[in-house]
């Protein structure tokens, strides 16, 4: 993990960046990656209700939405590429690989929502959908985090 990349209104981490390359030299794609618990369920519901066709159509017929996905997926790439340059991580085995299924399907919810909360909106076309639809369960501006242990 390099650092937090999106916080709950109450100052719980909800998605932290992580390394291009982890200790041992292990490759992992997935630079913003979705930690907070009531985000993860958010999104693992909306998969289970098998939205994620939806979505995949909406990427084969809405042009506009392709394209600012085909954007999200190259905004990934620089954040990473930029991250790897700075720590001094080698990109070679991930290079082009983004995360959720980028840039032409989707895949992970999980991942789609973490870019949209480390980026914020207007990043992601699908993670800003996906957002509004779990408004009503998880939205990084209501803390409805379960109370500390
Ligand atoms: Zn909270």
């Amino acid at each position: 993990m390099v650092c937090v990349g999106a916080r709950c209104v109450c100052g719980r981490p909800l998605a932290v960046v992580t390394r291009p390359l982890l200790p041992g030299g292990i490759p992992f794609p997935t630079t913003c990656y979705l930690t907070g618990p009531e985000a993860v369920k958010a999104a693992s519901h909306v998969e289970a209700d098998g939205i994620m066709q939806e979505y995949n159509d909406l990427l084969s017929s809405d042009e506009t939405i392709r394209a600012a996905y085909e954007r999200a997926h190259e905004l990934y790439l620089a954040f990473r590429h930029e991250l790897a340059v700075r720590l001094g991580d080698d990109e070679d085995h991930i290079e082009g690989i983004s995360a959720g299924g980028m840039p032409v399907r989707v895949k992970c919810l999980h991942a789609l929502m973490a870019q949209t909360l480390v980026m914020g909106p207007g990043a992601n076309p699908i993670g800003d959908l996906l957002l509004e639809r779990v408004s009503q369960e998880f939205s990084p501006t209501i803390c409805r985090c379960a109370p500390e242990e």
